[in-house]
């Protein structure tokens, strides 16, 4: 059945031009390696009772390596058998070693719960193993049972930051015998969260040294282009990595799919979300299992609708389709993942959410509904079908942006591209100084071995950080050793995964009347830096495609962070309108050249949802807007920046308006082209267009008071910038300064090859956002700047 539906999407007139390319990749048989005689015969019993008489030959890789006293990262596909390389050799220990203790993170309490119960199939024949999660959820009278009783604790890096670490006295039999440390899902901790990791890592063994243990570390990921520098860079310490898999595969058909142009003038294309509606609709009708990935938690509501719609109209049930995504309550996401595993659920609506090891079973179909941002999550949400024998198939639906125009248009680039480097800064100032708080409250820095400074922190000279600490109050310096001298408990004031704790609970009001006003049904939660993008008042907020109103959003300082929402019928969703400024605060560098000049440094970058626009479910129309009120959020990050000169603008327009629309033109191109060379995912990066203006406390900013401000301004000095998203920054800008000249050939490139008029959404922006005459000044200013 799979195989008809694909041979007709490639030879019918409808959709056989949609496909630009498609690759096979042919099934792989298995390559064993016996079970290694070191084996505990207990252990190697229990694996037999389960059908294990045999290794992949990267599981018998990882053994040996372990073995021989290495730490080590396993880098091979979804289903390859990766827990099985740690699981092994922990067992084992544990067998032989009856006062060793092991500690697994996941990033996710799910994959806990998944991973304690595979441990606890191998280990009914173990009564040695003692293993339980300890997270968030763990009751607390069951803490001190877990404490006293495991020893084998499954938890993740918040936990371990909050509760395990500050907490260390109570946990000092783990700490004086941990033997293994084993971190699955390793790509995770890349960006803003692995440089926080990072940093409980380096704590998590400036303890183990204190207690006197050195364990060893067992780490598995996903593909990325430096497992083993990332694992690195996560440990502190030198890592074996292990990249070639011997489980099996079975047959596997990708398919690159455009939209069809429906407007060929302004290069308009059909929406890709109706399109990928489509082919789910199809793949689903036929009762063929189906995941979808979406972009955004919206483009996951927009598409689960969709195609609950068209399942519901060619099979009668919508309920065989679900959605998932971050802000479900667990109890909803632990539903959809069992219904899939046992087959009630035939299809899935996701985010990223799914791109984890969460076990939902296997699937046939992947359809990704937009270029998910990265090489590396393309290929892992592609691997989401596939079983070990049998076929498969992947459908990339590309949008209208010019990366994914670019991707799906180049075929080579798309299969030859090396997945992206995963980029951890620990030494991000932010991140190392809450860190410092925290390892301080845990433990007196001490002098160091020489007695000349201050013990490291991982590999870095703290003094400037400690002494800053201690004007500041935090720190008490008394015989050389530095001292927590604050009443505050730092671990609970610094969140490993956003800027803020806190979290928005979306309550349901629409079943209350006056006697039930004390009623609470919380329906989903919405995390502090995305809350106000989404539920602001008359928002609707889809739950697996149901609307809610909200009615009011409390967020000052002194109250309780909740949304209060009502059911309600519309058929349209909404979508915020945001404002945004970036303002200098330090330049680091600079580059001149006749056309322009480059500089990188710290800037300061406000934002703030100002209205909404009411569009259409289905057509995608825009059918209405509206204003909200705010609080703006700001943000210190590192940029890059580029200003024309003076006469170079003039040669090319009179026109400060003219200038304007092209400026954002080539913005929008650059900042969509950039993620080709940095290797990352294009939301790791922001940009604007403003002047050079120092910041200024408290400026409100819109676009259109930035261009206000560009049209009015004495001195014309308009500047494109290309921002780290993450506060702090993560390297980016720098990557981004040292690129520009060929981030700007490219850009002249991209213009000169598409086939638009006047500008469209895969070049410089919809023609309605940035003008008629925005692609021609664009292709002038870019002339100019690669001159
Ligand atoms: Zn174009």
């Amino acid at each position: 059945m799979l195989g008809e539906i694909l041979d007709d999407l490639l030879t019918s007139p409808s959709t056989g031009p949609c496909i630009t390319t498609f690759r096979q990749f042919p099934a792989r048989p298995p390559v064993f390696v016996p079970l290694p005689s070191s084996v505990d015969p207990r252990l190697a019993e229990a694996l037999r009772a389960r059908g294990i008489s045999q290794l992949y030959s990267h599981q018998g890789k990882a053994w040996a390596l372990i073995e021989k006293g290495h730490n080590v990262v396993v880098v091979t596909p979804t289903a390859s058998g990766k827990t099985l390389c740690y699981n092994l050799p922990v067992l084992q220990a544990l067998l032989g070693q009856p006062d060793a203790r092991v500690l697994y993170l996941f990033p996710t309490k799910a994959l806990a719960q998944d991973q304690l119960a595979e441990l606890e199939g191998i280990a009914k024949a173990l009564p040695e193993l003692r293993m339980f999660t300890y997270d968030g959820d763990t009751p607390q009278d069951a803490r001190r049972a877990v404490r006293a009783r495991a020893n084998l604790v499954l938890t993740n890096p918040d936990m371990l930051h909050s509760g395990i670490l500050p907490h260390h006295t109570k946990w000092a039999v783990l700490f004086q015998n941990l033997r293994y440390v084993v971190i699955d899902e390793l790509h995770a901790y890349r960006g803003v969260f692995g440089s926080h990791v990072a940093n409980v890592i380096r704590r998590l063994r400036r303890l183990c040294r204190h207690y006197g243990s050195a364990p060893q570390f067992i780490m598995a990921s996903a593909t990325i282009a430096n497992p083993g520098e990332l694992a690195e860079r996560i440990i502190g310490e030198g890592v074996e990595a292990i990249a070639e898999s011997g489980a099996p595969t079975g047959d596997k058909l990708f398919l690159c799919y455009n939209p069809p142009v429906v407007n060929a003038e302004l290069g308009i294309r059909a929406p890709y979300l109706g399109e990928a509606a489509k082919l789910a609709t199809r793949f689903l009708s036929e009762k063929i299992p189906t995941i979808v990935f979406a972009q955004s938690r919206l483009s996951t509501e927009v598409l689960l609708t969709a195609i609950k719609t068209g399942v519901a109209d060619k099979t009668g049930d919508a309920g065989i389709v679900r959605g998932y995504r971050g802000g479900y309550l667990p109890t909803r996401r632990r539903a959809v993942e069992q219904g899939l595993r046992a087959g009630d659920v035939l299809g899935v609506v996701s985010t990223n959410a799914l791109e984890l090891g969460v076990d939902i079973g296997h699937l046939d179909v992947a359809v990704l509904a937009g270029y998910p941002g990265t090489i590396a999550s393309l290929w892992q949400q592609s691997g989401r079908a596939g079983r070990r024998s049998g076929a498969s198939a992947a459908v990339f639906v590309a949008t209208s942006a010019p990366l994914d125009q670019f991707m799906v248009t180049h075929p080579d680039y798309l299969f030859g591209a090396s997945p992206e480097h995963a980029r951890v800064n620990p030494d991000n100032p932010f991140i190392l100084v809450n860190h410092l708080k925290c390892a301080a409250f845990e433990l007196p820095f001490a002098p160091s071995a020489d007695g000349d400074g201050v013990e490291k922190f991982g590999e870095v000279d703290v003094r400037p950080e400690l002494a800053a600490l201690e004007d500041e109050g935090l720190l008490h310096q008394a015989g050389g050793r530095w001292h927590w001298a604050s009443e505050t408990y730092p671990a609970d004031h610094i969140s490993l995964r956003t800027v803020t704790t806190d979290n928005f609970l979306v309550i349901d009001t629409t079943a209350r009347d006056e006697k039930q006003t004390k009623r609470r049904q919380i329906i989903a939660e919405v995390d502090w830096g995305s809350a106000f993008a989404t539920i602001y008042p008359k928002a609707i907020y889809l739950v697996e495609s149901v609307p809610y109103e909200v009615q009011e959003l409390h967020f000052r300082e002194d109250e309780e962070k909740v949304a209060y929402v009502k059911r309600v019928t519309v058929d349209y969703f909404t979508d915020a309108i945001s404002a945004k400024g970036v303002w200098i605060l330090r330049r680091l560098a600079e580059r001149e050249h006749p056309a322009y000049v480059a500089e990188q440094g710290e800037v300061l970058v406000a934002e703030k949802v100002v209205g909404f626009k009411k569009i259409k479910m289905g057509t995608l129309e825009n059918v209405g807007s509206g204003e909200v009120e705010l609080p703006q959020q700001e943000m210190q990050t590192t940029s890059a920046w580029v200003t024309i000169a003076a006469d170079v603008l003039a040669r090319i327009s009179r026109s400060r308006e003219e200038l304007i629309d092209g400026l954002r033109a080539v913005g929008y191109l650059l900042h969509h082209l950039a993620p080709i060379f940095l290797l990352c995912d294009i939301r790791d990066l922001g940009s604007w267009l403003g002047d050079t203006t120092p910041a200024q406390p408290g400026a409100v900013v819109t676009r259109e008071s930035a261009r206000r401000r560009l049209l009015e301004a004495e001195r014309f000095n308009p500047t494109i910038y290309l921002y780290d998203s993450h506060a702090g920054g993560i390297g980016l800008a720098e990557r981004v300064f040292d690129v520009l000249p060929l981030l700007f050939e490219r850009g002249r490139d991209t213009l000169g090859a598409c086939p638009c008029r006047f500008g469209c959404p895969s070049c410089v922006g919809p023609v309605n956002e940035v003008g008629r005459r925005a692609k021609a000044t664009a292709a002038a200013l870019l002339r100019e700047l690669t001159r």
